[in-house]
């Protein structure tokens, strides 16, 4: 299989050239030139499978220049005991009618681990196998867990560095300090003065920035990413939409062939995207629902057709949502058009430069077939979660409690009663603040961090995640900060050879 640039550049790469090379040389994202059918034969096939063999069945259908033992290897490795709590890895939890995917049992407690625990040996084993002899050096940009994920997975892997930029005002306290306590010899992380879309476009200037690339260059040093504009961060999440699909048929929750509808805390647009990627695939999803906070960018453009980031930016109670640019719909509309680059190419300039697009009714009604979309404000959130608690005893933290929100008010309007999968990313205690004060404490009135979190486990009876508990002891070990305009000073600090 080939990958080639949502933007028209005729270039096409392996998926490990794709991978190393992380964003398309024209500004594009790469994706898959044809994507492979599956049928209900291989779903079935995939029931009685752990997750890691479900995911080698899934991934070596896009993955096609990796060898099995190449694949076995990175995917063992990724989510192996060792690093996810829960056995099952994205165990599927059956409250009442409600279906929640837990994507958040590996180490940094959120779901970005699902993508980057493996992306890491998908481009190591890649520099090996192309024989890639420079180093590279990972940019992220992070609304909050994305950093700690690929912190986590990158560290102190050869022939990589990685540095991490995440706004300074921007995140929990418990990001933060996942993030400014991480060891590893080839990490660093600093907070820019500004959001996460600040970052987000500091990062992508640098990546577009030829005098910069060819500087580092000349040190050996070639800049890659780990943003969900990564083929490898996106390729791992398809794999859980199957592994939840066939979990459902085990535990005969529905048939095989039943159609089933997912709801999703979105973002960036990965997450969801992926689940298209396995609807297309031929998984029968019927419907997709994009759940957002208040910075609904992408409802409204999901039910008009218009995308217009020149609005109000809000901090809210679920800030790895708090995003007004959605880099993977550019992935989306590829598809969705049948690959018309020159349509993408004129929308995302416009984006660029005026703040905004629209795309034809055409396209819109075909991304309505399948997307449906709502978002829900802090105090909804917060009361959601209450509410599930009291209900079921069972503690979800911001970013599912909006899913949660939208697809009941998307089954109220729609009167659609097929099953539902809640797809759940963050664990509560990434967000203990918020949570709390959902279940009724005065947080105020709590002594500090750690206390929040003995409190959660007191009120939910799920132990705290080891990788949030360590925090307590942990020491900070970055104190750099900048702003966005120095972004490039620092990049070109640690691009330097004696580093
Ligand atoms: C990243 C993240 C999201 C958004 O996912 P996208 O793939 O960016 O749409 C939602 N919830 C949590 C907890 C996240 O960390």
């Amino acid at each position: 299989m080939k990958y080639r640039s949502t933007r028209g550049s005729t270039r096409t790469m392996s998926s490990a050239e794709a991978i190393i090379t992380g964003i398309a040389e024209d500004g594009g994202l790469f994706v898959p030139d044809n994507l492979p059918k599956i049928d209900g034969v291989f779903i079935e096939g995939l029931v009685d499978l752990t997750y890691q063999e479900r995911a080698e069945k899934i991934l070596q259908k896009f993955l096609t220049d990796y060898t099995e033992p190449e694949l076995r290897g990175c995917i063992g490795y990724a989510y192996g005991e060792e690093k996810f709590g829960d056995a099952a890895v994205a165990p599927v939890v059956h409250l009442g009618n409600a279906h929640v995917l837990e994507l958040w049992h590996g180490p940094t407690s959120a779901f970005k681990d699902m993508a980057l625990q493996l992306l890491p040996q998908l481009m190591s084993t890649a520099l090996a196998k192309t024989g890639e002899q420079k180093e590279i050096m990972i940019l992220v940009a992070t609304s909050g867990d994305t950093g700690k994920a690929a912190l986590e997975g990158f560290k102190d892997v050869d022939q990589i560095r990685i540095m991490v930029f995440y706004p300074e005002a921007g995140v929990s306290n418990i990001q933060r300090l996942q993030m400014v306590t991480q060891r590893g010899g080839n990490v660093e992380v600093i907070a820019v003065k500004g959001n996460f879309d600040d970052a987000q476009t500091g990062v992508k200037q640098i990546f577009n920035d030829e005098a910069l690339n060819a500087l580092l260059n000349e040190s050996g040093v070639q800049l890659s990413s780990a943003n969900s504009i990564n083929w490898g961060r996106l390729v791992p999440q398809i794999v859980y939409y199957f592994s939840a699909y066939a979990d459902l048929i085990k535990e005969k929750v529905i048939k095989s062939k039943d159609l089933v509808n997912f709801t999703v805390p979105t973002g960036n647009f990965g997450n969801i995207l992926a689940g298209y990627y396995a609807k297309q695939m031929g998984l029968p999803i019927q419907r997709l629902i994009c759940a957002s906070n208040v910075n609904n960018v992408l409802t409204d453009f999901l039910k008009t057709g218009r995308y217009d980031r020149k609005r109000a930016f809000y901090k809210t109670c679920t800030p790895s949502m708090d995003i007004l640019i959605s880099s993977n719909l550019e992935r989306l509309l590829y598809h969705i058009t049948d690959g018309n680059t020159a349509k993408i190419k004129g929308w995302m300039n416009e984006l660029n430069a005026l703040g905004e697009y629209e795309v034809g009714e055409d396209t819109l009604n075909k991304i309505q077939e399948t997307f449906w979309s709502g978002w829900a404000n802090d105090e909804k959130t917060l009361e959601k979660i209450r509410e599930v608690y009291e209900k079921y005893h069972y503690v979800v933290d911001t970013h599912t409690a909006v899913a949660w929100q939208v697809a009941e008010s998307y089954q109220k309007e729609t009167g659609d009663q097929t099953v539902n999968v809640i797809v759940s990313t963050a664990s509560p205690y990434k967000f203990s603040d918020s949570v709390l004060t959902a279940l009724g404490t005065e947080i105020s009135s709590v002594a500090d961090q750690f206390a929040k979190l003995s409190l959660l486990e007191q009120l939910s009876d799920v132990k705290i995640p080891g990788g949030l508990a360590s925090l307590e002891d942990a020491l900070v070990l970055h104190h750099k900060n900048c702003e966005k305009a120095d972004m490039p000073e620092m990049v070109k600090m640690m691009g330097q050879p004696s580093l």
